[in-house]
């Protein structure tokens, strides 16, 4: 059994409601992100009982799905981040 990306939240899990702006799981794949494709192509939600069994996979879909959205896959290191930066009391939003 392959584990694909949910077609529906593109693996994210959950929409943002159109009405109210509250996230809400997806159905399609029960907030998981990912959903079973069999043999035959037809996708179906992953049964909770099996989450523990396919948890590794999960892990690096999802590693993978954020190396393609720009990430690198690292933590930064604490002294990298931006925030880090801003401890001298300068208020400077024109630095890079
Ligand atoms: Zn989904």
């Amino acid at each position: 059994m392959q584990i694909v990306r949910c077609v529906s939240c593109e693996g994210y899990g959950w929409f943002e409601d159109e009405f109210s702006g509250e996230p809400v799981d997806c159905d399609w794949c029960g907030g998981t992100g990912y959903v079973y494709r069999d043999a035959r192509g037809v996708d179906r939600k992953i049964p909770e009982a099996d989450y523990g069994k396919v948890a590794a996979q999960l892990e690096q879909l999802e590693a993978e799905r954020l190396r393609q959205m720009g990430y690198s896959g690292q933590a930064r290191h604490p002294d990298e981040q931006p925030i880090r930066r801003q401890d001298t009391g300068s208020d400077d939003e024109s630095a890079p």
